[in-house]
């Protein structure tokens, strides 16, 4: 739950939220704020685990939360799980768009699988989801979408061509698909997060055992220089800034709101963005 709650508990009450990769990380931010509101969140992803221990959390707090297995590269399964959603709550009123894969690695030995692999669960699955909650969403006669990008795309980000590009994809989707299903009510929007320390970006920046270490992968090193030397509010983001983000998004203040992607990085980009003196 978070520590700094802004909005209102019921805020969000009576409504459905479906968060892929919801259950560690930024997703489990982005889940917990959420039912922090009122909403009844179910989490989606692969692992048992992540989702069991995440469910429990939530409920223990007195949110409501439940969760479904999905690996978010399989469209029929990710359709089978829209459906599920929608028999056991009659909506949905949110889906967040999470989930990815993270890794850094050199662009001339990247494998065509790792390629694969993280292009198919950011961006196709981005795609799969949204395109799967859009039938629900249009007979309701509107909802709303958040995915969470990034903002290494904007300038380049070396040894993550993979997730760069498909970002990249995603930002594309959100303005396209905003124009495209504004009709039926339903506001899409990105969140672009700056740099937040969760497990996944630590595992990201560790190579595989035995491997060499170089500077680059120096998870404590590079963390360090980053939050010192490039956050100009001089934090490390959480994964409740960027809860409160999507929550604001969920809300009626986020009406008029859409095909807009929203950076939250305590200024990290545009400081790096600034011409060298
Ligand atoms: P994380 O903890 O590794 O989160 C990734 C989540 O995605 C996990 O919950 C994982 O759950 C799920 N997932 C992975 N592959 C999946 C698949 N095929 N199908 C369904 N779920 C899958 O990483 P994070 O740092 O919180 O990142 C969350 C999001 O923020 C990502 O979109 C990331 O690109 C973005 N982001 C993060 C940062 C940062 O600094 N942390 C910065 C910018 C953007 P399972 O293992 O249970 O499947």
């Amino acid at each position: 739950m978070s520590p700094h709650p802004v909005f209102r508990d019921d805020l969000l009450a009576g409504q459905v939220a479906i968060v892929t990769g919801g259950a560690t990380g930024i997703g489990l931010g982005i889940s917990s704020t959420l039912a922090q509101l009122g909403m009844h969140v179910v989490m989606a992803s692969r692992k048992p685990e992540h989702l069991q221990r995440a469910v429990e959390s939530i409920t223990a707090a007195g949110g409501k939360a439940s969760s479904v297995q999905v690996d978010v590269r399989d469209q029929e399964r990710v359709v089978a799980m829209a459906k599920e959603v929608h028999d056991a709550h009659g909506r949905i009123d949110l889906l967040v768009n999470n989930a990815a894969g993270n890794f850094y690695a050199p662009s001339e030995t990247l494998s065509a699988n790792a390629w694969k692999s993280v292009i198919e669960i950011d961006l196709f699955g981005t795609f799969y989801c949204t395109q799967a909650v859009f039938p629900y969403m249009k007979a309701q006669g509107g909802g709303r979408v958040v995915s969470t990008s990034m903002t290494l795309h904007y300038r380049g980000w070396p040894l993550m061509a993979h997730a760069t590009a498909a970002k990249a994809g995603v930002d594309a989707l959100t303005k396209t698909l905003a124009l495209e299903w504004a009709d039926h009510g339903i506001r899409i929007n990105a969140i672009a997060p700056g740099p937040i320390p969760t497990e996944g970006v630590r595992k990201a920046f560790t190579p595989p055992p035995g491997a060499p270490v170089p500077d680059l992968f120096n998870v404590d090193k590079a963390m360090a220089s980053w939050a010192k030397g490039a956050i100009p509010l001089k934090r490390w983001g959480t994964p409740e800034d960027i809860g409160q983000m999507v929550a604001y998004l969920a809300s009626p203040a986020g009406d008029w709101i859409t095909g807009a992607i929203f950076v939250v990085d305590g200024g990290e980009w545009l400081a790096k963005a600034k011409p060298a003196s």
